[in-house]
């Protein structure tokens, strides 16, 4: 049976088909700019590319192109499942969940804390449930990996009100991504998932470290929203909370400017004046830009103060884990943060380090030192394990 994994935004619709046992790939593609004029769809069916204008740039014609292709590939009644990424589950998920009505009202009752994303999120699961009406649909949440953190590591120092009565808490993203690559992690280092204390990185436009033991996030450095912890392409990261009220007064911006300029204006490019892009960057710097130099040092120090903060977090650290565009393909910022992190014993072997880009998964540690590994995420397989796991589950409770 072949489960289609939907990833929609605001302006986009990420999608694939997969086989779970196999992991075989048939049709992936990425819809974009839709709702505007320029709309248009990239598509892959069993390798072979090819572009498609959406002259509507309508979600339901993103959809229409896939149902096309699914025809074209002749397995459109054996699409059983449709898995959702869904940003913000809130303290309602903690596990991915077959979507009902009510669910799709809990999903819309998280539209406060994620008011980008999830609306485009219901958005996407309305019109996928018109285009396979057939299937079971299940969403799977960013957050709901991080619902094991305990009450001191979730908490904010703020009015107790504020989390009563708004949620005000930490939730943490990246979910999906930081649970895969600590399993393969464990299988990597040939030791029980449920005995290791690993700190995994993603690192991709955006960041985020996790502490995860024996398999749970119990700490992680996304918060309320993603825009807390690391510096990533265009998000700030944490800054100090005063900054808002002093840039108002100062620049005359109003809340919602100088909530759009942490996210859209600040990271890598706030810092470089250049780019957001990490692979441009490094060139940029290697040809003596400053503000490149500066962007990757300042990218490098947060983060490796942030995963030492991860060990603190667990009392004893087992390996350090790389994942995302960055850490999949930057050794030079894995060979940085490393050099930095030899306070909690890490030390890098360069030579495995440099082969490790690329799609090459594999550790990067000098031997006897902290182990340090290199992981590809897939979050597709990932929701797409996630949905039929649950739906067996189901099917099981139901027999
Ligand atoms: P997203 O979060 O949008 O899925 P990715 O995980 O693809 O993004 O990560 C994008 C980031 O990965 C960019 O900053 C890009 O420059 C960086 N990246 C990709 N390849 C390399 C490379 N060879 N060297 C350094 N950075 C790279």
């Amino acid at each position: 049976m072949w489960t289609l994994v939907l990833n929609c935004g605001s302006s986009s619709v990420k999608f694939a088909l997969l086989d779970v046992q196999g992991g075989q790939v048939r049709l992936s593609g990425l819809a974009e700019r839709l709702g505007s004029a320029g709309a248009s769809a990239r598509v892959e069916v069993d390798g072979a590319r090819r572009v498609v204008d959406l002259a509507g740039g309508s979600y339901a014609e993103a959809f229409a192109v896939i149902a096309g292709a699914l025809d074209e590939l002749g397995v459109r009644a054996q699409v059983g499942a449709v898995g959702h990424r869904v940003v913000h589950g809130g303290e309602r998920f903690s596990a991915p969940a077959l979507i009902t009505p009510e669910v799709l009202a809990e999903i819309r009752a998280c539209v406060p804390l994620a008011p980008l994303h999830n609306p485009a999120n219901i958005a996407g699961i309305e019109a996928a449930q018109a285009a396979f009406p057939d299937a079971a649909h299940v969403a799977v949440f960013d957050t709901a990996f991080h619902q094991s953190m305990p009450e001191v590591a979730f908490r904010y120092a703020v009015p107790g009100d504020w989390y009563r009565q708004h949620g005000v808490r930490r939730y943490g993203f990246h979910g999906t991504s930081h649970a895969f690559v600590a399993v393969r992690a464990a299988d990597l280092l040939g030791r029980p998932l449920s005995e290791l204390n690993l700190v995994t990185a993603h690192l991709g436009n955006g960041c985020s470290v996790c502490a995860v033991q024996g398999g749970r996030s119990v700490d992680t450095s996304m918060g309320l929203t993603p825009l807390e912890g690391l510096v990533m392409g265009t998000r700030s990261g944490d800054v100090d909370p005063g900054l808002h009220d002093y840039i108002a007064r100062q620049a005359g911006l109003s809340l919602s400017e100088i909530t759009a300029a942490l996210n859209r204006e600040s990271g890598l490019l706030g810092l470089s004046g250049l780019s957001n892009d990490m692979r441009e960057l490094e060139e940029a710097a290697g040809r003596g830009h400053a503000g490149a130099r500066l962007a990757l040092d300042v990218f490098v120090h947060r983060l490796a103060k942030q995963m030492a903060g991860m060990a603190a977090a667990m009392g004893r650290v087992d390996g350090l884990v790389f994942t995302g565009g960055i850490g999949e393909n930057s050794a030079w910022v894995r060979g940085a943060v490393l050099a930095r992190l030899a306070v909690l014993g890490a030390r890098v072997d360069e030579a495995a380090n440099a082969a490790a880009v690329r799609g090459q998964s594999g550790v990067i540690s000098a031997p006897g030192a902290l182990a340090a590994l290199v992981v590809n995420t897939n979050e597709e397989l990932m929701i797409a394990q996630q949905t039929q796991t649950l739906l067996a589950e189901q099917k099981g409770v139901q027999a």
